[in-house]
């Protein structure tokens, strides 16, 4: 199946699924939307208001700013996908429980699997504790790392730059380096292609893995 097919499975499923309690209160699944090739992949934490209407993900205040955000750095967003950990609206806009993500971490695996994307960014703590744990976004926020065999970065959830305006800036200051990670990352692909036109074609080596980039990249 090609990613693009996967991810349509992905969206029928999740329509009608009932998987967890969050299937009660909703108007419509938000199953996420953008290329199936898409780069870089948004993970957000769940629909709101809005979202659960449209079956749209981030299309209220939080989508408005993720827009101006994505502008900043000259992406649209169909170069991109948008999806959140769980798929469907919790009610009043709680936080997402830990019996729905473990639900819906299914759909949100083959998504991941099916774009296959060079940068994860995950907005607000709950996206962010799938890769990183218990970590502080304060600590950790606009910093790559590799995870899970991604490059993942954490960043403060839109929302929050909504209603602090010094952490408006922290955020925009993030997305800034979006463009910088991926140049980073391609620069450096293109220098082991370069260098060693085996490795393609060859199962990685223990030597081989040692070149592979540290678990922090050191330049952000
Ligand atoms: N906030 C989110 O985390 N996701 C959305 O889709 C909208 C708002
Ligand atoms: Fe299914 Fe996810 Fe919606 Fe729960 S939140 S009903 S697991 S799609």
């Amino acid at each position: 199946m090609s990613s693009e097919e996967i991810l349509q499975e992905v969206a029928v499923e999740v329509s009608t699924c009932s998987r967890c309690k969050l299937c009660k209160g909703r108007t419509k699944a938000v199953p996420g939307e953008g290329s199936p090739t898409a780069k870089i992949m948004f993970i957000g934490e769940g629909p709101g208001y809005h979202e659960d209407k449209q079956a749209r993900p981030f299309v209220g205040p939080a989508g408005q700013f993720l827009d101006e955000l994505l502008a900043s750095i000259k992406l649209k967003r169909s170069d991109v996908f948008i999806t959140n950990v769980v798929k469907c609206r919790p009610p009043s806009n709680r936080d997402p429980e830990r019996d729905e993500m473990v639900a819906c971490n299914d759909y949100l695996d083959r998504q991941i699997a099916a774009i296959r994307p060079q940068v994860i960014v995950t907005l607000g703590r709950f996206s962010m504790s799938k890769f990183f744990g218990s970590e502080r976004i304060s600590a950790i926020h606009g910093r790559a790392r590799r995870k899970d065999g991604y490059l993942c970065i954490a960043m403060y959830h839109p929302a929050a730059g909504l209603h602090d305006p010094s952490k408006k800036d922290v955020i925009r200051q993030d997305f800034k380096k979006i463009p910088l990670i991926i140049a980073e990352v391609e620069r450096r692909a293109a220098l082991r292609a370069a260098e060693q036109p085996a490795q393609t074609i060859v199962p990685t080596s223990p030597q081989q893995r040692e070149q592979e980039p540290p678990q922090q990249l050191s330049l952000f």
